[in-house]
């Protein structure tokens, strides 16, 4: 019957009572407090000679002491309750909403504790942290379904034509091609995400091993080979012998990421220039093309996973080759820049901290 009473109570009910509890708590330790002190201080005067147990000034010194005590202990309690167990209630039920999925909560603090106010900033930085986390996590998703469901329709309509006994060798062909393609695309899209998030959780990256960065991205320019020569791009080479001690496959894919992209976006008989420098304290690849370009707009967002900023090109990539290529530049300690003009080109910067073997 109690537990049902109780259970009964609307939560602001049971909040004021907290408080209520905690304010008779925080007065009657206040009283006790100061009368221990002042006991403690008749004590010591006692001791010392000074003596205050008879006259009128005994009890008139008792009362004030007692009234002063009560005063105090109301001012500490009401300083207490309302300063320092408020916020502290306040964090704990905003705690609360946002275990139960709802980041929008956000708390204001108007007193002067420091702490407090630290305490209610951290809480709404990480309310905030929290909710961008979970739009990155929604529209990942989406992206992911996204871009899943379109192979998977175009997988579904190619097989759906196949087992039609009466198309042409041609068409089963062609069809078959196409399936292919999609099957490809799904590879491509499953292969990217599971890197990105293997790389993503990863705390400690492989040891790295010594090698030399030119061999390294002509064997990328030359795995690229059939899409080139396809299109019939060449090639300029800029590149001295330099060793370097790092991530050697990781840094594989970041070649022929960038270059793969200046393939794609350029036209057909354009030219690639890949040129390599060292500077006292970097390595510097660029990777330049003078392809379609990118306006500024597109520039800020073609790191971001899934951007596409070329609707004509949708098809051939998923959009995250760039945000993996980030990822791993920046697990390597080095940067990427990218600089581009409709119409004119682009260019790739990858920066690297020198090691000693080069
Ligand atoms: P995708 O698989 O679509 O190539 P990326 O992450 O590698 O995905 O690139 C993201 C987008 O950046 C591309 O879709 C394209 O719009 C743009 N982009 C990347 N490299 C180039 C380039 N060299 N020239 C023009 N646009 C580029």
């Amino acid at each position: 019957m109690k537990k049902i009473k109780q259970c009964n109570r609307s939560p602001e009910m049971r909040h004021y009572k907290r408080i209520a509890r905690r304010l008779t708590l925080a007065f009657f330790a206040t009283i006790f407090v100061l009368l221990s002190i002042f006991i403690l201080i008749m004590l010591l005067l006692e001791r010392h000679g000074i003596s205050f147990h008879s006259g009128t000034f005994s009890a008139f010194g008792s009362i004030s002491v007692y009234i002063i005590s009560v005063v105090l202990a109301s001012a500490v309690s009401y300083f207490a309750v309302w300063n320092i167990f408020r916020p502290l209630s306040d964090i704990s039920k905003g705690a609360k909403k946002i275990a139960h999925g709802d980041y929008s909560v956000r708390l204001s603090y108007k007193g002067r504790v420091k702490e407090l106010a630290e305490s209610v900033e951290n809480f709404n930085y990480m309310a905030q942290e929290l909710s961008s986390i979970e739009m990155i996590r929604n529209d990942f998703i989406a992206n992911v379904s996204h871009e899943f469901k379109t192979p998977l329709s175009s997988l579904n309509g190619y097989l759906t034509l196949l087992s039609d006994d009466s198309i042409s060798e041609s068409e089963r062909k062609e069809y078959l091609s196409k399936a292919f393609f999609s099957i490809e695309k799904l590879n491509d899209l499953t292969d990217n995400i599971l890197r990105l998030s293997k790389l993503e959780n990863q705390v400690t990256l492989d040891a790295p091993v010594t090698y030399r960065l030119d061999e390294q991205l002509r064997e990328a320019i030359v795995l690229l080979e059939p899409k080139w020569s396809r299109k019939n791009i060449s090639f300029d080479l800029e590149m001295p012998e330099i060793t370097i001690s790092g991530q050697r496959s990781l840094l594989f894919q970041v070649w022929t990421n960038i270059i793969g992209n200046a393939i794609k976006f350029s036209d057909t008989g354009g030219c690639i220039t890949v040129k390599l420098e060292r500077s006292p304290h970097h390595y510097k690849i660029y990777v330049i093309d003078e392809g379609v370009g990118m306006t500024d707009e597109q520039q800020r967002h073609i790191f971001d996973k899934f951007y596409q900023a070329d609707s004509s090109r949708q098809s051939q990539g998923n959009g995250l080759g760039l945000a993996l290529c980030k990822e791993i530049v920046s697990r390597c300690n080095g940067k990427i820049y990218v600089t581009s003009k409709p119409g004119e080109g682009s260019v790739f910067l990858i920066s690297l901290k020198t090691t000693k073997e080069g």
